[in-house]
């Protein structure tokens, strides 16, 4: 093929990526393209953190190419009528992308194929941000997977492709084309940043992977439950954006690991389980789109949750009373991110102590989060709401105070977030109720509902629907 553009989507890096890595191969000039598509700006899901991030990654993606002796185009617009428009004007016979795994992204590429090929253009995607996709893993009787842990022996029983090489200089001079200014901040946009994000980039996500692979990675498999430790990889932002390629991650993971003592080797594998969870929800999404709209199990979509809007935002604004939600997210608020142990008990507390519809929380993060991903998060709130795959069962609900004591017992990371609690001491910070004059003296709130009354309603909740 003479040219092909890469049509860069959620694969922001010139290293480890397959399309990419086929256009260099196959054709003999790469027209390197990312589209600023109005959804970006409109969407229901818009947060200024995930913005923020998008437009650094993108900018630091110019620049890695431009080390290269290429150019991004950038064109703002629907992606329907500007890939054949510039496929006219470049004269390209083929775009390439990376596949995306949300029902949304993939009617769009519907609609593109034909566009494309409306105007005598290829449009070719390709596997690249996970190992295994879609159906690749099944189960005996050709079904996908709905338990995690059956699934995450069938990824491991297969070989792991190795990265891909990292994209060389154009094979032949490319002509100049028009294109479109980024806007420089999500406030330009009408989103303020008010929260302090995390470096973007392909250069800064492959640091964090060298920093994490150096050490942490051994202790993960303990450290990863204490939200006062810096115990994850924090790739998930990177893993988002496309900034770091999946098998790059393994291929590093497994010399890791072979350096490694039995324990840490555990360590390691505790955190390529992790890896596999991210892949498990996008084949979930695929293969039951309707955990979009609703449960996984329909019949939980009968339960009748309180919704209680002052509630809920005394949820989203940190003022529950109970410091480890508190702090939590007042953390998601100010950082856009949100420890894992963290997630799962502030969606409990929200779904099943404020009996509060895990839709309203889950939009809540897609708003929030920096790292914020339609099949990892809708996944993360089902299962803590218990209605999705392999939930955490309806009756198995988390006690945020015995949590908070055993994941935060010296109160480190709750101190962090909740300066009004300083006078408080270890034994009681995370029940601060326990000293009245104290906590009316520290300004913190008291408890807007009290767990184990709420417990009971949530059971009668989910029993009215189990019948
Ligand atoms: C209610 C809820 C909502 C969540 N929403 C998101 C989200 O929007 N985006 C997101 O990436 N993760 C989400 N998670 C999963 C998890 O909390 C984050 O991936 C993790 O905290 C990111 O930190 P890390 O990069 O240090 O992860 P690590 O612990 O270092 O794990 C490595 C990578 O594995 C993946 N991963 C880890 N845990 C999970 C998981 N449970 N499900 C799917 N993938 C996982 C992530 O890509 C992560 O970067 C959610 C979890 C819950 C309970």
């Amino acid at each position: 093929m003479k040219t092909v553009i890469h049509w860069f989507r959620r694969d922001l890096r010139v290293s480890d990526n397959v399309a990419l890595s086929e256009a260099a191969r196959r054709a003999e000039t790469v027209i390197p393209l990312f589209i600023f598509e109005d959804a970006f700006r409109t969407g229901p899901d818009v947060g200024a953190a995930r913005l923020a991030f998008l437009l650094q990654s993108v900018e630091s993606l110019r620049k890695n190419l431009g080390e290269l002796g290429h150019t991004l185009i950038v064109r703002c617009g629907k992606s329907e009528e500007i890939l054949p428009a510039l496929a006219q004007e470049t004269g390209a016979q083929a775009v390439f992308a990376n596949k995306r795994y949300e029902p949304y992204t993939q009617r769009r590429d519907e609609r593109i194929t034909k566009a494309l090929l409306d105007a005598g253009v290829g449009f070719e995607l390709f596997k690249d941000a996970v190992i295994w996709e879609e159906t690749e893993i099944l189960t005996q009787a050709g079904k996908p997977y709905t338990v995690f842990t059956p699934y995450s022996k069938a990824w491991k029983a297969k070989a792991i492709p190795a990265p891909r090489s990292r994209l060389g200089s154009p094979k032949s001079k490319v002509q100049s084309l028009k294109s479109d200014a980024l806007p420089q901040t999500p406030d330009e946009l009408g989103y303020p940043l008010t929260q302090k994000i995390p470096a973007a980039g392909e250069r800064a996500a492959l640091e964090l992977l060298r920093r994490f692979l150096a050490g942490p990675v051994y202790d993960y498999g303990t450290n990863r439950n204490f939200p006062a430790v810096d115990g994850g990889s924090n790739l998930s932002p990177h893993l988002r954006a496309g900034t770091i390629g999946i098998r790059t991650i393994l291929a590093e993971l497994k010399k890791a690991r072979e350096q490694a003592t039995p324990a840490q080797a555990a360590s390691c594998e505790v955190f390529l389980n992790e890896l596999i969870w991210r892949e498990f929800y996008m084949q979930v999404l695929h293969n039951f789109p309707h955990v979009t709209k609703g449960a996984f199990r329909p019949e939980y979509d009968q339960l009748k949750w309180s919704d209680h809007p002052e509630h809920f935002a005394a949820w989203c604004e940190g003022r529950t009373g109970y410091p480890i939600v508190d702090a939590a997210m007042r953390c998601l608020n100010a950082t856009g991110t949100m420890h894992n142990r963290l997630r799962m008990i502030v969606a409990m507390f929200l779904t099943k102590d404020l009996l509060i519809h895990w839709q309203w929380g889950e939009r809540y993060f897609m708003k929030q989060l920096v790292d914020g991903d339609m099949a990892a998060n809708n996944g993360g709130w089902q299962w803590s709401a218990g209605t999705g795959t392999d939930a955490a069962p309806y009756f198995r609900i988390f006690n945020p105070t015995s949590q908070a004591e055993k994941f935060d017992a010296k109160g480190e990371f709750v101190r962090r977030w909740l300066p009004e609690l300083k006078d408080f001491t270890n034994e009681l910070i995370q029940q601060p109720w326990e000293n009245p004059l104290l906590l009316a003296k520290s300004k913190y709130p008291q408890r807007i509902v009290l767990h184990e009354e709420q417990r009971g309603k949530c059971l009668e909740m989910f029993k009215a629907v189990k019948g």
